[in-house]
């Protein structure tokens, strides 16, 4: 810069200090504040240009022209921390602000799953035994023969027990061991460990070597029921069952029961319930016969009553046993067992909602 008299030195700072200020002080952000500071005070700011000129000054002028500069300077230098206090205050309000919760927000629910339509089921048959007086009982997937086949009377030539029925297991253990093929084994557990009157239901999981397809799967669900005691009759197995559909599908059942062959009940029965979906008029899922089947039943055989020891002169008893895949199907209109099994949320969440 040639030729810079004090005069010329003097308006410069003064600008220089008038334009910085509004720059500093108008910075909406620390990055606005730096740039600003840059403008004012950098290298290629005029105010820097007059202190690099100050040598070409005379003597006197450059006293006078050089506390100028630190003056300048000193302002402009506390206007830029007054702004940078300002401005930190404020980010640090708006970091708290955003971290802020607002309690007066309504809360959001959290999602709610609903119980599998198997689980439904299963626990509305057992309650309305339990509210009858039964005992629920469980027990292992897991049988020996003697517990699964032989104490239920079921002979060593049934078809039942072949491998192309039934799953062995391939272990070293009492017998022969296989995934119980029904849930009646749960029946010779508890007559071995009491005396009569038993009146129990065994929920639970059996398997059995089957294609899947509508109506079969290799792994389902039963709920067998079991009562023995003295002077238990045919007609109280009836109208144990008459109170147990009334109770799972509406007060207007009627039951019906037609002879059928179990080797562990003598004589045995299938039980129909009237079609709840027709009202007994004929439909397809009656297949317009006005009756659905719904379990296998019967008197308890004397041979299982002697297996574990009880008295078959004394003792009568009834059994029978039910789907829980084919009751959810039938009552929830459900074509195709497999689909409970699948997983398929938008199927599951139609279901009873939890809480
Ligand atoms: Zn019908």
């Amino acid at each position: 810069m040639a030729a810079m008299d004090a005069t010329d030195a003097a308006r410069i700072l003064e600008e220089s200090l008038e334009r910085g200020l509004a720059g500093i002080r108008s910075a909406g952000s620390l990055d606005e504040l730096e740039a600003a500071q840059v403008a004012a005070l950098g290298r290629k700011a005029p105010f820097s240009g007059v202190q690099r000129s100050l040598g070409s000054l005379p003597e006197e002028a450059r006293r006078e022209v050089g506390r100028r500069v630190n003056g300048v300077r000193e302002a402009l230098r506390s206007a830029v921390e007054e702004r940078r206090v300002v401005l930190q205050e404020a980010e640090g309000r708006r970091l708290l602000e955003s971290d802020r919760v607002d309690v007066t927000l309504r809360g959001r629910r959290p999602r709610a799953g609903s119980l599998h339509p198997l689980t439904l089921v299963e626990r509305q048959v057992c309650e309305i035994f339990v509210r009858m007086g039964y005992r629920v009982v469980t027990g292992d997937e897991v049988e020996t023969d003697w517990y699964n086949f032989t104490a239920l009377n079921i002979p060593p030539d049934h078809p039942a027990r072949t491998e192309k029925d039934t799953i062995y297991l391939d272990v070293p253990g009492p017998g022969d061991l296989l995934l119980r093929t029904e849930t009646s084994a749960m029946q010779i557990h508890t007559m071995e460990g009491q005396e009569p009157p038993v009146h129990i239901v065994a929920p639970g999981r059996v398997y059995r070597k089957e294609t899947p397809d509508p109506t079969h799967l290799p792994v389902f669900h039963q709920v067998e029921g079991l009562a023995v005691d003295e002077g238990i009759t045919f007609a109280d197995l009836k109208g144990t069952l008459l109170a147990f559909a009334k109770a799972m599908f509406g007060e207007d059942q009627r039951v019906r029961m037609t002879p059928d062959y179990f080797p562990f009940v003598e004589p045995g029965a299938q039980l129909a319930v009237s079609c709840f979906i027709c009202r007994g008029r004929g439909c397809r899922t009656c297949k317009g016969t006005g009756w659905i089947e719904l379990l296998g039943c019967g008197m308890v055989h004397p041979n299982v009553l002697e297996n574990v020891g009880y008295d078959a002169e004394r003792y009568t008893g009834f059994a029978f046993g039910m789907g829980v895949e084919r009751v959810a199907l039938l009552r929830y209109g459900v074509p195709d067992m497999r689909m409970f099994y699948e997983g398929d949320v938008r199927f599951l969440e139609q279901f009873e909602r939890v809480g």
